[in-house]
């Protein structure tokens, strides 16, 4: 097939791809596999990208879903979206060697419920049910204790419906991938709610979801397609396609290049690329190829903000 206009603009956003929670969740791996051999334990998906997660598996990573499928005495790692208090045990009844890629963003919100938590806050966390970081996040606190207080809340419908005494004192966080938009509206119902409800000193979003979305967003007005690079379940990349949408620019996600449906360029003048927060730089050059198999490119990478965030590896 070849697609019917003569030569289509595409630009790169900036910045794009791995951020340097992900960078480091990877190295520790390598690292990991490098010193103490094949194979090596990884708890979830270390990152929430097929590609790096096939390579890893090909280098001898096997990532599992429960604690308990490791053998006794093996390393472990927990992924860069953190673990609850519960797998921190689990691993140490399992006499398991822990090696944590917790992104330090992530343990900086689990700092804050633990501190919430003592100081007698009912805690609300703001995020998606089910996503690793969710569970890792509210399972600082033990939920089987009398004193257990969060509640998460995924929308405004949520923020509705909570019933929480008006007498107890309230604190918020949120999961660090959520859109920035919808987490403010939700951040305001809870202050017209619970005037006195405090949060993070700092945003609990991350620099770079941040950075990422307020890029799509400079991009919608002068481009008629945006394509993210990314994982269905990396929750960052989909913020990314979701803000072009409802913004009715289309917007789609691709994991592999198997996924691309050359007919998506049809009539399209200028196309934006992205890649979300888990995505090598090696996918979105694929994608740029496999563009050029259909049509003629002219290709600019977009001037944006450089990022210098880098976090120390843990020792192991
Ligand atoms: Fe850390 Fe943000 Fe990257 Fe998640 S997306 S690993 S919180 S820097």
């Amino acid at each position: 097939m070849t697609v019917d206009t003569k030569i289509i603009n595409i630009s790169l956003a900036n910045p794009r791809g791995f951020c340097a929670g992900v960078d480091r969740a990877i190295q520790i791996v390598k690292l990991a596999l490098k010193k103490y051999g094949a194979p090596i334990y990884v708890r979830h998906e270390v990152v929430h990208n097929k590609y790096v997660i096939e390579e890893l598996r090909n280098e001898g990573a096997i990532f599992v879903d429960e604690i308990k499928q490791i053998p006794s005495g093996s390393h472990v790692i927990f992924s860069a979206h953190g673990v609850s208090k519960l797998v921190k045990q689990q691993s140490r009844d399992h006499n398991l060697i822990p090696i944590d890629a917790t992104c330090p963003l992530v343990t900086k919100v689990h700092k804050e419920v633990n501190k919430m938590y003592d100081e007698n806050y009912h805690i609300i966390m703001i995020g998606h049910q089910g996503h690793p970081e969710v569970e890792g996040t509210m399972g600082q606190i033990d939920q089987n204790s009398p004193n257990a207080s969060i509640s998460l809340v995924q929308d405004l419908n949520d923020v509705e419906q909570l019933n929480i005494h008006a007498d107890k004192n309230i604190s918020y966080v949120s999961q660090t991938t959520l859109s920035l938009d919808d987490t403010d509206k939700i951040i305001k119902a809870l202050k017209k709610k619970y005037p006195r409800i405090i949060g993070p000193k700092t945003s609990d979003i991350c620099y770079a979801t941040q950075n990422r979305q307020d890029v799509i967003k400079k991009m919608l007005a002068d481009h008629d397609l945006i394509i993210i690079v990314g994982s269905v379940n990396s929750s960052n990349s989909n913020r990314l396609v979701d803000i072009a949408k409802e913004n009715n620019v289309k917007s789609f996600l691709i994991d592999n290049m198997d996924m691309f449906d050359p007919a998506c360029l049809q009539n399209k003048k200028k196309v934006g690329i992205s890649a979300g927060a888990s995505a090598p730089e090696v996918l979105v050059q694929q994608l740029i190829k496999k563009i050029k198999q259909y049509t003629e490119v002219n290709l600019v990478e977009l001037d944006g903000m450089e990022e210098k965030v880098t976090f120390k590896l843990p020792a192991f």
